[in-house]
């Protein structure tokens, strides 16, 4: 065991790149088992050498360099995206909506009825209208058994 820890003291271990890498590598592994290609093989053996070779690096420095900018790219591309996961995520509860004037996102509580809605941007005063598909749902707590007849 000493040995070990004395082999990885230094070592740069695992960071978010290297799951993102290992996850495509697993990926490529399972459509491999099911259909045989000699390029996705290759990919994923080169994947899985760059996610030990990351793993082993004693460049701690350049490792996580590489690994901000893959972090600054992954926030960039799922930026258009957040929105949505919000009003996914809490879909009973809020609406989450951009202003387009200033690029402030608002998060509003649903709205008693369907239709379309007005908000007042509280960063720059403009007047956001949007459509909403959802509205609050009323909870039953306490159920009475005699309405049921
Ligand atoms: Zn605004």
């Amino acid at each position: 065991m000493s040995n070990f820890l004395r082999m990885m003291y230094g070592r740069y271990g695992v960071d978010n790149l290297s799951k993102f890498l290992f996850s495509l590598y697993i990926i490529i592994f399972v459509i491999g088992l099911f259909y045989k290609n000699f390029i996705l093989d290759t990919i994923g053996l080169l994947l899985l050498f760059i996610v030990i070779f990351r793993f082993f690096s004693k460049n701690i420095y350049k490792r996580t360099k590489e690994n901000q900018i893959y972090l600054k790219i992954k926030n960039k591309t799922l930026k258009p995206f957040k929105n949505i996961k919000r009003n996914f995520k809490e879909r009973n509860e809020h609406v989450y909506k951009k202003c387009h004037k200033c690029k402030t996102t608002l998060k509003l509580p649903l709205p008693y009825e369907r239709g379309i809605k007005h908000a007042k941007c509280p960063t720059c005063k403009n007047k956001i209208t949007f459509l909403c598909l959802r509205k609050q749902k009323i909870e039953i707590i306490k159920d009475n058994e005699r309405m049921k007849k």
